[in-house]
């Protein structure tokens, strides 16, 4: 320790002038290089208290012995550092206090658990408050050399108590960023639940009629005027046969099983891109084609959906027959003015399929189109 010989003014500006550049982590670190340095302490380190977690610490910056090893956490039991959080010493602890800060001039290799076996003769501890006088973490010094200098060692701790002001504005200042951070994190995953949760249905976790509304709106906006060869996007609605029925007779639970079971198997049947499925309400799904694809695909689309939903169904529930499905499909044509057309002209096929016997898919392209009388 080599304060005694030195002017402690000069000590601060050095402190102060090492450390001004700085802010945040990078501060912290030329800190502790700094009081190594100028105080000639062999460890220093800044620590900070870990919420939820009573006697632990975070190292912000650490310097030992000319090099860097911060980014570790250490319980206080059996260090020095723990006689600064403690509010009321019983000897011999008391006579190392100075305030709220700790000095010991000797033997803390032999005095304390964690140090047995360093070292480390003296300990200086300062202790970091927020500004409701909580304490959110110390500054801590060790020297390999015994401090009998009295005045020496209350200089040491007076001036490491001035320095330690200004690290403690800055640890507040990142305690401070680190909660808006953490603030603004979960501020962004409740937005993004809450928008999951604003375009999905529940029970199937397929979008809902919101963002099918949304979605058809925006793919017809972006196809305005097709020309006669061109499909920019294909709609089919499926609807559970006699959906009622099994409700009726099965109970809810069941249906809600049925349900599920169709969404997943729905799900699982289209092309992971351009395809797209929808619960629109109670058992009607919707299924939004984006790209070229003829009629005679959709067609095949809707009969392969209806046999996987069929197929799939025996290792659910044996007791309760297969579901069937009615499937209504069409295409965007160059005629369709708004993208309710193209929903209406789908939901006559749909109609067509359940008068036509159910079970079924049948595509209505704009020629078949008769306006509704
Ligand atoms: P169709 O073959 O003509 O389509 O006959 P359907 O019985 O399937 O048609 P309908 O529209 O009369 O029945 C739909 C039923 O779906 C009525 C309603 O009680 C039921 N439902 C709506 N939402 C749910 C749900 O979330 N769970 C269950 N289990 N049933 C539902
Ligand atoms: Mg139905």
């Amino acid at each position: 320790m080599h304060l005694i010989q030195r002017d402690s003014f000069t000590a601060l500006k050095t402190l102060l002038n090492d450390t001004a550049r700085f802010v945040g982590e990078a501060f912290m670190r030329a800190a502790v290089e700094s009081l190594g340095r100028t105080l000639g302490a062999d460890f220093v380190f800044i620590s900070q208290t870990v919420h939820g977690a009573p006697g632990t610490v975070r190292m912000i910056a650490a310097h030992r012995d000319g090099q860097a090893t911060d980014g570790w956490t250490f319980q206080l039991c059996g260090t020095p550092c723990d006689l600064i959080y403690q509010q009321r010493l019983e000897d011999p602890w008391s006579s190392m206090k100075i305030g709220r800060s700790v000095a010991i001039s000797e033997r803390v290799c032999e005095l304390f658990d964690a140090t047995r076996g360093s070292q480390f003769q003296s300990f200086i501890g300062v202790p970091l408050f927020d500004g409701e006088s909580r304490m959110v973490g110390h500054v801590a010094l060790f020297f390999n050399e015994s401090v009998i200098d009295g005045d020496g060692l209350k200089l040491t701790v007076e001036l490491t108590e001035l320095f330690a002001q200004k690290i403690q504005a800055e640890l507040n200042r990142m305690i401070a960023d680190q909660s808006r951070d953490n603030l603004l994190g979960e501020l962004r995953r409740l937005v993004e639940q809450l928008e999951h949760e604003s375009i999905t249905c529940g029970l199937t976790g397929l979008y809902n009629r919101r963002y099918f509304n949304h979605r058809m709106a925006q793919i017809h906006a972006a196809s305005p005027s097709p020309t006669i060869s061109e499909t920019p996007y294909a709609l089919l609605l499926i609807d559970i046969d006699h959906f009622k029925r099994i409700n009726d007779t099965h109970g809810h639970d069941v249906g809600d099983e049925v349900l599920r079971h169709v969404a997943r198997t729905v799900q699982r049947g289209i092309r992971s891109s351009g395809e797209e499925v929808y619960r629109l309400g109670g058992d009607e799904l919707a299924v939004l084609v984006a790209g070229d694809v003829g009629a005679g695909a959709l067609q095949r689309l809707g009969e392969r959906l209806s046999r996987a939903v069929a197929e799939g169904w025996q290792s659910v529930r044996s007791c309760v027959a297969a579901p069937t499905l009615s499937i209504g499909a069409t295409r965007r044509r160059s005629a369709d003015p708004a993208w309710e057309d193209i929903y209406v002209r789908a939901d006559r096929a749909l109609y067509a399929a359940k008068r036509g016997g159910r079970n079924r898919t049948i595509v209505l392209e704009e020629a078949e189109f008769e306006p509704a009388s």
